[in-house]
């Protein structure tokens, strides 16, 4: 079977794929668990010179893996230079793991008590089509670094980056069947991760119902899991804050990468006493955002990822729907859609509660502070997040009191590839990146040596 590849801005398919079968599949796991021995006893030194060979082989192939994104998912060249660059930088991260992966010596009587981080052994990663190289570097870079050997799914119509890494890590002088990258079905391939006996953890990032399926899967073999979901995020906007600023970024807060973020502040708060006001400088940034051709350097957003997804977000604006104002986009061939406020809408509608993982977000007015909170809270994700203020006491408290991973104050930033991130309630289980993500890739082993 082969997988079509289709050019989301042209909608037409540039190049096909082979899909992994289940057999295959059952064969790069027993190749992945031979390779494992090996790879875990490289000497903690080499395997982190390897990771940063690997990270330099990436590097020198930034340009080459941005067209490739462009191509492939309609990326914009920036947003594709910006994901190849981090996929460079955590795996040099990373590869400061190896010789720094310390157990601890734990005073006991009689003898010597140790920990040893042990690596699980293959770890299967999943990825979704939103962000196909980072989200596959925030797996592969710590397990490898820890001492497993890594299966990696790509979603099935954003492979071309993944197979390029897995070139680039044996030019590298990684050993053969340590990182293997097998484009296929979620139903075939990502399935085989779940049941496999000999894959020790699964990696997913995706919708929160295939992870619901993941984690139910796993629950059979206890299974270890990171679960990475959906969102629907809120950004907080008090009337203390300089909402000039405000304004001018909520389309990067959620139109960024059309909409296709698992991160998209997608539920605008607005203090109602400045709601006007914030629509109206809203109103001109969202008609400032460059839809176009993803491989101009003036375009700040592209297509969206096919015609039937393309159909989903349509649905979230139908003929009838409350759309204050919205930005432009291309006519003809390509998955083109404009980004899309809606307001006035009841935090009830459909277009306010679902995730549509689109260039379309909901304003709603609130109250005061404890207002803002709850409905920043009443949804069943919780991901990420912003707060804008100049109250420092009010980001904080507000930071507390919102049920997120991931937030910022004044900004838009999720993704550092050394801080924490993750999120709560239905937007998944475990973090990534940053200094724990590591040991979500170890088991502890606890060793008492008698005198
Ligand atoms: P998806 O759940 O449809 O697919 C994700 C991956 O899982 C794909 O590789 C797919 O082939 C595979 N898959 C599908 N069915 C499977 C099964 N039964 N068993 C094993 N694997 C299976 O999600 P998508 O549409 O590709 O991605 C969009 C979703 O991902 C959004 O909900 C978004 O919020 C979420 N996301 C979350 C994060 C995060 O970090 N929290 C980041 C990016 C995307």
């Amino acid at each position: 079977m082969v997988i079509e590849l289709v050019d989301p801005s042209t909608g037409r398919p540039f190049r096909t794929v082979a899909a992994t079968s289940a057999a295959e599949t059952d064969a790069a796991v027993a190749r992945a668990r031979a390779a494992f021995p090996a790879w875990r006893a490289v000497a903690p030194g080499d395997r982190a010179r390897l990771l940063r060979r690997f990270a330099d082989a990436v590097d020198g192939a930034i340009e080459e893996l941005a067209w490739l994104e462009v191509r492939n998912a309609g990326h914009t060249i920036g947003t594709a230079r910006w994901e190849a660059g981090n996929v460079r930088d955590v795996l040099h991260y990373y590869a400061a793991a190896p010789e720094r992966l310390f157990g601890r010596q734990i005073p006991v009587s009689g003898g010597l008590d140790v920990t040893f981080h042990e690596p699980l052994g293959v770890v299967g990663v999943i990825v979704p089509w939103n962000f196909p190289m980072p989200i596959a570097a925030w797996g592969f870079a710590p397990a490898l670094a820890a001492g497993n050997t890594v299966v990696l799914k790509p979603a099935e119509a954003t492979p071309l980056t993944a197979l390029r890494l897995a070139d680039l890590a044996l030019d590298a002088g990684l050993p053969p069947d340590v990182l293997q990258v097998l484009p296929g079905r979620g139903d075939v391939v990502g399935r085989r991760f779940v049941t496999h006996p000999d894959v020790r953890k699964v990696v997913f990032t995706g919708s929160t119902r295939v992870g619901k399926e993941i984690m139910t899967g796993c629950a059979d073999q206890v299974k270890r899991t990171t679960l990475e979901l959906g969102g629907k995020s809120a950004n907080i906007v008090f009337a203390d804050a300089d909402l000039d600023r405000a304004a001018a970024t909520a389309p990067d807060g959620v139109f960024d990468n059309a909409g296709q973020d698992c991160c998209a502040r997608s539920r605008i708060l607005v203090e109602a006493s400045v709601f006007d006001r914030f629509m109206a400088l809203l109103e001109p940034a969202v008609r400032g955002v460059v839809v176009g051709p993803p491989g101009e350097e003036a375009t700040t957003m592209g297509p969206l990822i096919s015609a039937a997804h393309r159909a989903k977000v349509a649905s979230y604006v139908p003929d009838d729907a409350p759309v204050a104002f919205r930005g432009s986009a291309p006519d003809g061939p390509g998955f083109w859609f404009p980004p899309t406020v809606l307001a006035p809408v009841a935090p009830t509608d459909r277009a306010a509660v679902e995730e549509i993982f689109g260039p379309v977000v909901v304003v709603l007015p609130f109250t005061d502070e404890e207002d803002a909170v709850r409905l920043a809270n009443d949804t069943e994700y919780g991901l990420s997040g912003s707060i804008w203020t100049r109250d420092v006491g009010r980001a904080l408290r507000v930071a507390r009191a919102v049920e997120a991973g991931t937030l910022s104050v004044n900004s838009h930033s999720s993704v550092r590839y050394w801080t924490p991130f993750g999120g709560v309630k239905q937007s998944g289980l475990g973090r990534e990146l940053g200094p724990d993500a590591l040991h979500s890739f170890t088991e502890t082993k606890n060793v008492f040596l008698a005198h």
